[in-house]
């Protein structure tokens, strides 16, 4: 990779990067220069980050994003592996557990706010404490259009998502004073396994509601989050930038 890729000499953190948008955040990173940490829940996951990264000095990680504990032992890992801390944080790791609110259990609950809000909270935490000393870092957060346009049978996944919005916020304002940067990304309708799910009759519908009438690609969430970690984000923070074809304006 040339000295010049925009992103030489970065270190990026990936959650999520085995498959979907996570995935194509992780290659479009590493193919602007940055060494790549992507994680994943399962080993086969994480083999999979390991051969999409194969040719750069990145690799794949097993590590649950709701495990605590796991979190400082996979950080050291990356230190020791990559020789350095990350120096962009791209917290993509995120579930849906739809149901409407009178089924909505305690569990469903409780599981889409730890993944897609508190995992993230710690993950941000830990990962600052070093962007602090170095006076410099990126921290991208994956939302979802859902958060600002609420859905129905996604009180959980809407609730997490405008909660991690705040979250970014109120991060930016007080890390901005050290050179950190901290925005969040809104997915409007991306064609991945979270969407796939949908039933035709669905999915037909939803194009028509889309004023450009097709879902998104990851790739183009991807060149979004790049653009953020770049140069070009240099004066951007505590923004949430929207990336739906014009769904929710
Ligand atoms: P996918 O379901 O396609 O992929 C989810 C990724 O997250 C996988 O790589 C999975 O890894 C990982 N993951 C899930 N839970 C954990 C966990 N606890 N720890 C570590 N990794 C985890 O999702 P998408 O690519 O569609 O979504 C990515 C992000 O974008 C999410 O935050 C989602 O909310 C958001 N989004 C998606 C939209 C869409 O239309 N697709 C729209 C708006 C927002 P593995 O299974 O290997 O462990």
């Amino acid at each position: 990779m040339s000295a010049t890729a925009p992103l030489a000499g970065q270190l990026a953190l990936v959650t999520g990067a085995s498959r979907g948008i996570g995935r194509a955040v992780a290659e479009r990173l590493a193919a602007d220069g940055a060494v790549v940490v992507g994680t994943s829940r399962s080993a086969e996951g994480a083999a999979t980050i390991d051969q999409l990264l194969a040719g750069s000095d990145g690799f794949g990680l097993v590590l649950d994003s709701c495990d605590a504990q796991a979190l400082p032992v996979a950080l050291a890992d990356i230190r020791q592996r990559a020789g350095a801390h990350p120096s962009i944080l791209v917290n993509n790791a995120g579930i849906t557990r739809d149901t409407l609110l009178l089924r909505l259990g305690e569990a469903a609950w409780q599981e889409v706010l730890e993944t897609n809000l508190s995992a993230v909270y710690r993950m941000c935490r830990a990962v600052a404490r070093q962007m602090l000393t170095s006076r410099y870092g990126r921290i991208i957060n994956i939302s979802s259009v859902v958060g600002s346009a609420g859905n129905p049978g996604q009180s959980n996944y809407a609730a997490s998502k405008a909660g991690l919005e705040g979250f970014s916020r109120a991060v930016a304002l007080e890390l901005g004073p050290r050179g950190i940067t901290v925005n969040s990304v809104a997915p409007g309708y991306i064609d991945t396994d979270m969407t796939r799910t949908m039933p035709p009759q669905a999915a037909a519908s939803l194009r028509e509601r889309i004023p450009l009438r097709r879902l998104g690609k990851p790739e183009e969430v991807a060149a979004v989050v790049a653009f953020l970690a770049g140069a070009g984000g240099a004066y951007i923070t505590g923004a949430t930038l929207h990336v739906n074809g014009g769904l929710y304006l």
